[in-house]
């Protein structure tokens, strides 16, 4: 373990006693490099983040997205204090979801309505049931990779899972309109809905973003059979769109899943649909004891309204592809190729041709070295508060790490 992360480390032993597998999911070490990065954060503000050592680093993950302001947005904090001061969990509902309801349905076309939950599990399961109701059709259709949380349909893995949790699910592949019809031809009657991501966004893969064929075969399947559309846009929403990512690459969606950028870090998801569903949405049971909870509801407000005031999502595309162009640079002049996927406010950087992520490895664990958070196997975020300064600054970062990389294969020859 690389000795400057000793109290992360040590944390992590603690951790390790009390918590099974000491930290787990998408934050366990094993996702990243263990020992070559942080385990536990302190504190943050803006784009940057510091660790239980005490190091800064200049964030490209935004906390695995939810960050999309900035961490610690004073507007948005106040919002939310201001709420909780009048308390925040209560035995009704408050105006915020009312209000919310009324903004996403203003914002996004196809949506009626909206229903709010924590997290984008809560929903993408929920879309799931509601297709299910309204069609009285059983199977669900999804794509080979595709990441939507962590009920038993869909979490990576077989722990405590059953064959019968996955029976009703069939897959195809991501931009193979053959594989959909192939699909289409044994169960096309029998599909309830076809739940995807905007793009295609697989750990330990490039982002691949849909072909024009791709996107009209789902349009074609979902008119012809009657199947419904869920887009699953829990990591892309509000960063590519305010209005749904399914607006960029022309999906006619049903019901959309939110969640991560919603509302900067508060803990809140969202599913909206088309009023043709309401009934069956009242009809699928939705609840949880901290769903209502005011404050993140009013925290999502602000957020969108910064969004909407800013031109957030027009700046973190400008500010995206000056990192992207950055770093191809960088990777030119310091001569370790790297290649670029996804869109510019998501992007996925990673060394060229290194199938056993060797070097996009070491190269991410040297970043952190340096001051720079980047994720080796895992698409990274960009928030408004990644200025252009601020982006200069983390190509300085990753040029000193390129070049600490470069010196180390030198060493090695
Ligand atoms: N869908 C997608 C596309 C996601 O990226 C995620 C979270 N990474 C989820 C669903 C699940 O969201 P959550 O972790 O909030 O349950």
């Amino acid at each position: 373990m690389n000795a400057r992360y000793s109290k992360s480390k040590a944390l992590f032993a603690r951790a390790s006693e009390v918590i099974p597998g000491g930290i787990y999911g998408h934050s366990s070490p094993v996702m990243t490099v263990p020992g070559e990065f942080p385990y536990f954060a302190s504190k943050a503000k803006g784009c940057r983040y510091w660790d239980v050592d005490g190091h800064e680093y200049i964030d490209l993950m935004c906390g695995y997205g939810p960050i999309y302001l900035g961490y610690q947005n004073e507007e948005v904090n106040e919002a939310a204090s201001k709420v909780q001061r009048d308390g925040d969990c209560f035995n009704h509902p408050t105006e915020y979801s009312v209000q919310l309801a009324e903004k996403l349905t203003e914002l996004v076309d196809i949506a009626d309505w909206a229903v709010f939950g924590k997290n984008g599990s809560d929903m993408t399961s929920w879309a799931v049931r509601v297709a299910r109701e309204q069609t009285g059709r059983k199977r669900i259709a999804m794509a080979s990779h595709a990441y939507h949380g962590i009920a038993p349909w869909c979490v990576p893995g077989f722990g405590g899972v059953i064959a019968e949790d996955r029976s009703t699910f069939d897959k195809f592949y991501w931009n193979d309109p053959d594989s959909l019809d192939e699909l289409m031809a044994s169960s096309g009657e029998k599909l309830a809905a076809i739940i995807i991501t905007p793009f295609h966004h697989p750990a330990f893969g490039d982002s691949v973003l849909p072909t024009p064929e791709f996107v009209a075969a789902i349009n074609r399947i979902r008119n012809e059979y009657g199947i419904l559309l869920i887009i699953d846009d829990v990591r892309c929403g509000f960063r590519l769109s305010l209005g749904g990512s399914h607006r960029v690459f022309g999906y006619e969606p049903d019901l959309i899943c939110f969640s991560k950028a919603i509302a900067n870090g508060y803990s809140l998801s969202a599913c909206v649909g088309r009023s043709s569903l309401k009934v069956a949405a009242s009809k699928t049971f939705l609840t949880g004891s901290f769903w209502n909870s005011a404050s993140s509801l009013a925290a999502a407000l602000k957020t969108i309204e910064i969004a909407e005031r800013d031109n957030v999502v027009e700046a973190l595309e400008e500010r995206g592809n000056r990192l992207i162009e950055g770093m191809l640079e960088l990777g030119q002049k310091r001569e370790l190729p790297l290649q670029s996927s996804g869109p510019a406010a998501i992007p996925y950087i990673r060394v060229a041709d290194d199938h056993s992520f060797h070097k996009q490895q070491a190269l991410c664990a040297a970043a952190a070295e340096k001051g720079l958070f980047l994720h080796p196997h895992h698409n990274w975020f960009l928030s408004a508060a990644h200025t252009e300064p601020e982006i200069d600054e983390a190509l300085q970062r990753f040029d000193l790490a390129l070049s600490a990389v470069q010196r180390e294969q030198v060493c090695a020859l």
